[in-house]
């Protein structure tokens, strides 16, 4: 019965100063959020200890009765929410179910064709140092440097080109949709399978505010933790007729125990997803976005040479171009850090600085979003990203700017409830 705070007083203190650091900060990481309250009640549950290799009904451990309970309703929410036709809620995070559905659908040696990290792709779609380039021949598809779109012409050339067993479509630096229907004409043009990793934007498919992939593809993937709000974690949606497939390869081909802690956790985010609360905030989300947008296309923003990969947002982040600017993506990010602002610089298609400085930054509005703001507020941080990035910071400045944000901070209190761990 020892608490936190009495156990290990290091650890509880290093979650206090990270509550208070979330609370007090804005945080526009585009793949954070905040998960609920109950959310995280479900994944700190007792359910941690219980061991549940298999699936609902097919268990290799005993005892399994209530989990069995809490991973059927994950499926069925899941599918539900999607109008998929099979669920596997179990893969630990996103990059283990992308790495589960190649496990399900390829042999090591096969060729996949993906979106070039550089131009806005994930790791797990072919990045060399990956599992995903490590096992199998890539090919990657990129944006055109006119308009920073994915050039479907250019994915059909490739396609032809390399015949790949499975083309993967979605993004962790991409502001637009995706054109599902032309990725299927296309992986039904070579025979080969179809992807959707809609890890950032799953949560606007749920809330009816983006095209939904399901239809389309062969196999969707998502995480659990970015739009959609929950609790860190992967889940795999597929057609039925690659419903073995896909278990088998998430158990027992790329793990042991499920962590059914997650799995309960995920299911109570999916319901949370289902609900007209949820809608509404999505919309706020891209409504940030759009307003960010606008902010940092205008005219004052524009004359210091910062603009926006592909001059805008469908969706719920911005990538802000420097290519054009003094300023490069690791001053950007420490500017904003400053300020009390946490995002992350990005590389821009086409970036001419190294990775590790960058010539972007992303910023997304989803935990904000979910923290309260509308309009207003999102009116207010785009001034005062647009005031950090386009003048020197001096220490006055950086203290108007920082007044701001803790007047934004506190109007919007964050996890009021939470005690912390090491006081109180
Ligand atoms: N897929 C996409 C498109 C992502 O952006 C990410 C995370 O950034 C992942 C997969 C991997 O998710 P995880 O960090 O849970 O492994």
């Amino acid at each position: 019965n020892t608490r936190l705070a009495d156990a290990d007083p290091e650890v509880a203190a290093a979650i206090d100063q990270e509550l208070i650091r979330q609370q007090s900060t804005l945080e526009m990481i585009a793949s954070e959020n905040f998960a609920p309250a109950a959310v995280m009640e479900a994944q700190g549950s007792v359910l941690t200890n219980k061991y549940a290799e298999g699936y609902p009904g097919r268990r290799y451990y005993g005892g399994c009765e209530h989990v069995d309970v809490v991973e059927q309703l994950a499926i069925d929410r899941i599918k539900a929410l999607f109008g998929a036709e099979h669920a596997n809620v179990q893969p630990h995070s996103g990059a283990q179910a992308n790495a589960a559905v190649m496990h399900a659908l390829l042999t090591p040696g096969d060729t996949i064709l993906g979106l070039d990290l550089a131009h806005g792709g994930h790791l797990t779609h072919g990045m060399k140092l990956n599992f995903s380039g490590r096992l199998y021949n890539v090919a990657a598809y990129g944006v055109s440097a006119d308009d920073h779109l994915i050039d479907m012409a250019e994915v059909e050339r490739l396609a032809l080109e390399h015949r790949p067993q499975l083309i993967v479509a979605g993004w962790s630096a991409y502001p637009r949709h995706l054109d599902f229907a032309e990725f299927r004409r296309i992986a039904d043009e070579v025979g080969a399978y179809l992807m959707v990793d809609m890890a950032h934007f799953a949560g606007l498919v749920a809330a009816g505010l983006h095209p939904s992939p399901v239809p389309y593809a062969d196999v969707v993937t998502t995480t659990t933790h970015k739009t959609l709000g929950g609790p860190r974690g992967g889940v795999i949606l597929c057609k039925q007729e690659l419903a073995k497939k896909i278990n088998s390869a998430v158990f027992p081909g790329q793990q042991g125990g499920p962590l059914e802690h997650v799995v309960a956790a995920k299911a109570v985010a999916f319901k949370y997803a289902a609900g007209e609360e949820f809608r509404e905030r999505q919309a706020r989300t891209l409504e940030g976005a759009e307003i960010l947008a606008l902010r940092l296309l205008s005219p004052d923003v524009m004359a210091t040479g910062i603009s926006l990969v592909s001059g805008g947002t469908d969706v719920h982040l911005v990538l802000v171009d420097l290519r054009d600017s003094e300023l490069d993506g690791r001053q950007a990010e420490d500017r904003l850090h400053r300020i009390g602002i946490t995002v992350n610089r990005n590389a821009v298609p086409f970036d001419p600085r190294p990775p590790m400085v960058s010539s972007g930054l992303r910023i997304g509005t989803p935990a904000l979003a979910t923290r309260g703001f509308g309009a207003a507020e999102f009116t207010e941080v785009a001034d005062i990203i647009a005031q950090a990035l386009i003048q020197p910071l001096t220490e006055e400045l950086t203290e108007r700017l920082r007044g701001r944000v803790t007047a934004l901070a506190e109007a919007f209190p964050l996890y009021p409830d939470l005690a912390p761990a090491g006081r109180a």
